[in-house]
């Protein structure tokens, strides 16, 4: 299997350390607001892997950290009159809701930093015996001219790390990117400080990923995921900080997904386009948000809009109901197993195959989803197209297998009853179609009807050699989730 190394910036084997065993370290949420969408893309991507590596029979253990003590907490707390570890409390009980309303896998270890603080003053110890680190009015701080490769995941130099930086001018630092491992407690800040060999205080935020991650998983980790915008400085400093203590490679593959914009801009508060996970789940099902995730790479960006939304929670219902028609006959004439068809009659299987190849080799290159989705789409027109009775009981019950497993792998269940899917769910839509061709409809009309004078309309102006016009009602159909079919002079239409 290759992934995608930001290291090396290229597609490796993945080979892990021990054989059989692969140990999986994310950066989890700073839990002071309610998790957004960007956060939800990044853990569905590391779901995903997850998932196909235990399918592939590796034995996963896989770590997300909770941050539950930090600046943000406490200005947030501050803000809101609260306790900042009360604060902390409620929200990581909210990312737990929301990961698991998104259908997301549990992590083998949620490791909070509050109950790691003897760890990171024992790691901070370290790197100041090291001569890596120095203490400075009773804080620590790392020494980036004491190492050479700073900057190698990143790929920049210390000047260049300037020159990017709003670096703010701070006499208790040596060099502006030296950065904070140990945190001198401020006034009023008493519930937040623990002691340590250096006064009061509290971990810098890179420290504690480089001591609970080590802590889990061993002084070198398989892979380490996190959202691209991690890559400088977090991911930058823990390398240093096991590396300089371990001397050893800290992490093997190092791996990071592409922003989540929202209609075309970064998702911000000050911009008012911050979309929670529970926004979402209110207006749509899990596995909806799920496919437009997977829709792209896991390093590409995606521009998240309602619409986008929409559009994939249809996809969504394409697969699940040729799950469902395969499902359903099976069940009415699933007890003759073992039919022998003939070549001829093997309707399914070649699709069925090609599917499954497909599917499995572009999980195989980097995990391409969009890559797998398209093979179950290509294979859900394929059941909905063949007459089963033709096909027989064992080619349903492969095909019906195969999406059953694609599912599994993807966390898109296909194992729901068939949705209701009716015409009538878009009927406003249609008729306002209608009237802008001209046709007026009044309400009492059926959805099936209104279609229909669309239907006629479009013969019309196919009639009269007006293709494009007649193309664009195709298309408008198209997105409201109807298919039509052109037979001779014939057109029928098919809904989701
Ligand atoms: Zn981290």
């Amino acid at each position: 299997m290759l992934l995608y190394n930001t290291l090396t910036r290229r597609k490796e084997e993945f080979v892990p350390l021990e054989e059989g065993k692969v140990g999986i370290y994310v950066c989890g949420p700073t839990v002071y607001d309610y998790p957004h969408i960007g956060h939800a893309r990044t853990y569905i991507a590391f779901d995903v892997l997850v998932r196909y590596l235990r399918w592939k029979g590796y034995k996963v253990t896989y770590v997300v950290n909770i941050t539950n003590v930090d600046d943000k907490i406490i200005a947030r707390a501050k803000e809101l009159g609260k306790d900042p570890r009360e604060l902390a409390d409620d929200f990581e009980r909210i990312f737990h809701e929301d990961m698991a309303a998104l259908g997301l896998v549990r992590a083998d270890f949620y490791p909070r930093v509050t109950d790691h603080i003897e760890d990171i003053i024992r790691l901070v110890e370290k790197l100041v015996e090291k001569g890596y680190a120095y203490v400075s009015r009773g804080s620590v701080y790392f020494s980036v001219e004491k190492v050479k490769d700073y900057g190698k995941l990143s790929r920049q130099s210390l000047e260049d790390m300037i020159a990017g930086a709003r670096v703010e001018v701070d006499k208790s630092k040596r060099h502006p990117m030296d950065f904070a491992l140990w945190k001198r407690a401020k006034e009023g800040e008493k519930d937040v400080a623990w002691d340590s060999p250096w006064g009061r205080g509290r971990p810098g935020w890179h420290i504690e990923c480089s001591a609970m991650s080590t802590k889990y998983l061993g002084e070198t980790l398989d892979i380490h995921g996190g959202a691209r915008d991690l890559i400088f400085p977090h991911h930058e400093n823990e390398i240093m900080q096991v590396e300089c203590v371990t001397e050893k490679v800290f992490v093997r593959y190092w791996l990071h997904t592409g922003f989540l914009m929202v209609g075309g801009e970064k998702m911000s508060k000050s911009l008012g386009n911050f979309i929670t996970v529970r926004e979402v789940l209110k207006k749509y099902p899990p596995e909806a948000f799920r496919l437009l995730v997977l829709k792209a790479h896991y390093r590409s960006p995606i521009d998240f809009t309602y619409d986008a939304l929409e559009k994939a929670q249809r996809s969504y219902r394409r697969l699940a109901n040729a799950a469902a028609r395969l499902r359903a006959w099976i069940q009415e004439h699933g007890e003759g197993e073992g039919v022998e068809m003939e070549e001829e009659r093997r309707l399914l299987e070649a699709a069925v195959e090609k599917a499954k190849e497909e599917f499995f080799e572009a999980m195989e290159d980097d995990l391409s989803t969009p890559r797998a989705l398209a093979s179950l789409f290509t294979l859900a027109r394929e059941v909905q197209r063949v007459d089963l009775n033709d096909a027989g009981v064992g080619e349903a019950k492969k095909a019906l297998e195969f999406f059953e497993e694609a599912g599994e792998i993807l966390g898109l269940p296909l194992m729901e009853p068939e949705e209701e899917v009716s015409l009538d769910k878009v009927k406003d839509r249609l008729l306002s179609l209608a009237s802008r061709y001209g046709v007026e409809m009044g309400k009492e009309a059926s959805a099936e009807e209104v279609l229909e004078a669309i239907i006629a309309l479009r013969a019309d102006l196919r009639g009269r050699r007006e293709y494009g016009e007649a193309d664009k009602i195709r298309e408008e159909l198209s997105n409201l989730g109807i298919t039509l079919e052109d037979k001779g002079d014939r057109t029928t239409w098919r809904f989701v």
